[in-house]
């Protein structure tokens, strides 16, 4: 409890390397990240070395517009790398920092993968080429195909969706078609979780159907009395995520999906938690109708700021002949392209993000079912530990054994709030954990520390939070207005997300 950092150097010395806004060259640079090249700009300066023209110039032609003005900074290429370099370290990543962001598995992402999916036959295969003359490429999806169907228990995959939203959402139109199929267009609710993510919702209102809202038991679970009193049949069927966001496992997860298949419902499965199950438990075999995967999440591909993504869809007996397509199909010993007979269609261009695949691929296939099966086991056992320390100084609302990740409160006080304890984690060095979500855990803290990290770093994490929990009693000033080291501290976040300033410029924001 003696760790009281100011500016950044905390709990974490292994990743301490990085003090924000402390960084080498501070003194140099103005403290605004954006003020910088601007303070370097020196009128006639040239970052760039260009051969003299050797055509003869020529006015541009009346129509294309022009600018007299051009207001860039004028600097040499070493201070444009060093702004640029300086601005990248400002960055959290999995590569630099401890990174507990609940539900998103940030999951050491294995350098293997970026050498196998960077092989020339991968990265150079151009996406119109004929199917015999990639033959290996279609072996690939083939394969992970065929992985996530066994680690699964689904007849079939499509690896075409981008992300798990994406995924999600052809998931419920995949539901839609099998309903409209069956001349069952009366079935326009779908029920979901009070716990859900906020993709669930929206891929049913993208859909045309009503989001209906099952609420949660004292345990966590679905509520099964008033799951079964909203079965009828104006039922599309019900999204369940499992481990639900509170890191819990559906108990009751047999009865929920009974009861919707008896009213003739279909069942979504949220398959972003699926890192708690490897090798234990497929979704296929619970009667899960569709599922969609998060490889950045699961199988240890980047998540990359957003994307490139893949969120392939698995689906059993009933949802396979609707899957989007192409998929991989062989014949003898030749695989081609084809669409599923039902098939809600393409939903990317060409083949899904393929350098994702092929890294996802490469995870399976380097770790194996037992590795696999480790993976999970090893991130229930982290997550478990970690709750078991983090609960000296923070209450954790559904408190059962966990899964992969626990939903802790940051309501440390009348006047400290999660947000103040993420915010003050910054200063001790490592990411803050998913905060206000699930909705149902009031002030949430939601920490998932996947399989990859030490009982060390595990450690040190709980001791910085444990140190949060005693200043908010003897200090609170302190966290209230961390963080100390960053160049911006508390963002009006919803102005920086309705209104960012994406352009350079020297002139200050409104
Ligand atoms: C991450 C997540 C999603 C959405 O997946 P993306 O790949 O981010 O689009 C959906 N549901 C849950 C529970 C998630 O954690």
């Amino acid at each position: 409890m003696k760790n009281e950092p100011q500016t950044g150097r905390g709990a974490f010395p292994a990743f301490s390397g990085k003090e924000p806004g402390k960084e080498l060259g501070k003194e140099l640079w103005q403290e605004s990240p954006e003020a910088g090249v601007w303070d370097y700009s020196v009128p006639g300066r040239e970052g760039v070395a260009l051969p003299d023209v050797d055509v003869p110039g020529c006015e541009l032609p009346p129509g294309i517009p022009q600018r007299k003005e051009l207001p860039l900074p004028e600097i040499s290429e070493l201070d444009a790398v060093r702004h640029f370099t300086r601005l990248s370290r400002l960055n959290y990543s999995i590569d630099t920092h401890f990174y507990p962001l609940g539900s998103c598995t940030m999951k050491y992402n294995p350098r293997i993968s970026e050498k196998i999916a960077a092989l020339p036959g991968f990265s150079l295969a151009h996406p119109l080429l004929p199917e015999f003359l990639c033959q290996g490429s279609l072996e690939i999806m083939e394969l992970l195909q065929n992985f996530l169907a066994e680690i699964s228990g689904f007849q079939a995959i499509s690896l075409q969706p981008a992300a798990g939203a994406h995924g999600e959402l052809c998931g419920v139109m995949m539901i839609r078609a099998y309903h409209q199929k069956n001349g069952d267009s009366r079935r326009l609710r779908m029920l979901i979780p009070d716990s859900a993510h906020g993709t669930n919702p929206a891929s049913v209102a993208m859909c045309g159907f009503q989001a209906v809202q099952v609420p949660s038991d004292s345990r966590g679970n679905i509520d099964i009395q008033a799951l079964k009193s909203l079965c009828d049949d104006t039922l599309a069927g019900l999204m369940l995520t499992n481990p639900n966001t509170l890191g819990l496992f559906e108990e009751r997860l047999t009865e929920a999906v009974e009861a919707v298949h008896n009213a003739g419902g279909l069942v979504y499965g949220d398959g972003a938690n699926l890192n708690a199950l490897l090798g234990v438990f497929r979704p296929g075999d619970a009667g899960i109708d569709v599922m969609h995967f998060n490889l950045h999440k699961t199988f240890g591909t980047p998540h990359g700021g957003g994307g490139p993504g893949a969120g392939p869809v698995g689906a059993g007996r009933k949802l396979a002949p609707f899957l989007p397509g192409p998929r991989v199909l062989r014949e003898g010993t030749v695989l081609r392209l084809a669409m599923p007979e039902n098939s809600i269609g393409r939903v990317k261009a060409f083949y899904g993000n393929f350098s994702v695949l092929v890294k996802a691929c490469t995870f399976i296939a380097m770790l194996g079912a037992k590795g696999l099966r480790a993976v999970s086991e090893n991130a229930v056992l982290n997550a478990n530990y970690l709750k078991k320390l983090i609960e000296r100084g923070y209450s954790i609302p559904y408190n059962r054994t966990c899964m992969h990740e626990f939903v802790a409160s940051g309501h440390l006080s009348d006047t400290i709030h999660a947000l103040d304890v993420a915010k003050r984690l910054i200063d001790y060095g490592c990411h803050p954990p998913t905060i206000y979500f699930p909705l149902i855990v009031k002030e949430a803290l939601m920490i998932e520390p996947t399989e990859s990290e030490s009982r060390k770093t595990l450690e040190a994490f709980a001791d910085a939070m444990l140190a949060i929990a005693e200043e908010a009693r003897h200090n609170p000033d302190i966290v209230k207005t961390a963080p100390h080291g960053t160049p911006v501290g508390r963002l009006d976040e919803v102005s920086a997300a309705r209104n960012p300033v994406l352009k350079h410029s020297n002139e200050k924001a409104p």
